[in-house]
């Protein structure tokens, strides 16, 4: 451990991101506790959980990724944990948290694309949030899965605009997303893994993705580490 690594520890130790008992990110029981979604029963369109039956969270709903896949729901100690990286600059769990949703995606994409993807690359943030949190939440959470995967993570997409999603409906996120997405400082890989933190409506995927076959992207397939149900 660096000496400035030894000091931040002591004054302020590493807790569980679920729980708050000092010692690691995320403990054993925490992780146990994470609201995973049964990739055997979640739909391969959107990564909902179903019970089998066909999706309530999709239907109706175009997209232009070929399937998702999402690590848990969004409820504790999950939804913690993403609000703790994002919002209070926790930048180790996107590490910890894109390790766990790559090995879900490992264990069971969603759909068995004759290729792979050959890349990975992330949902850019809006240049207000990059000023807010000083960094991209993204971007760690996609170099963990694509460390995880063995696959470059490249930088294909730039925002242009767009703001925080959060608070609006898909109609309004639909409108506001329309053309936020360009290409990025590297070519866009012929089939690629998008990453994001959260999947609610599917909407920013889907304008990611629009963007990404755009500009020259065979398939693009999602990968999110929580599912917001009822979005
Ligand atoms: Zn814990
Ligand atoms: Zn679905």
């Amino acid at each position: 451990m660096r000496l400035a690594e030894g000091l931040a520890e002591l004054l302020s130790p590493t807790r569980c991101a679920g729980c708050e008992l000092p010692g690691a990110l995320l403990c054993p029981d925490c992780e146990g506790a994470l609201p995973r979604i049964d990739p055997r029963t979640a739909c391969p369109r959107c990564g909902a959980p179903t019970r089998g039956g066909a999706c309530v969270e999709c239907a109706g709903r175009a997209f232009a990724f070929a399937g998702a896949r999402c690590l848990g729901t969004l409820e504790p100690p999950l939804s913690r944990m993403v609000v703790l990286h994002k919002d209070a600059g926790e930048r180790r769990l996107g590490a910890v948290l894109g390790a766990l949703a790559a090995e879900v995606w490992l264990a069971t994409p969603p759909a068995a694309p004759a290729v792979p993807p050959e890349a990975v690359t992330f949902v850019p943030a809006s240049r207000d949030a990059l000023r807010h949190r000083g960094f991209d939440h993204a971007e760690g959470i996609a170099h963990a899965v694509a460390a995880r995967l063995g696959l470059p993570c490249v930088r294909a997409l730039t925002r242009v605009r767009g703001g925080d999603q959060r608070a609006l409906g898909r109609d309004a996120r639909l409108a506001a997303l329309s053309c936020a997405f360009a290409p990025g400082p590297e070519p866009t890989p012929p089939r690629v893994l998008l990453v994001d933190d959260v999947f609610t409506t599917g909407a920013t995927l889907h304008a990611a993705a629009l963007a990404l076959r755009a500009s020259g992207c065979a398939e693009v397939l999602a990968l999110a580490l929580a599912r917001a149900c009822g979005g």
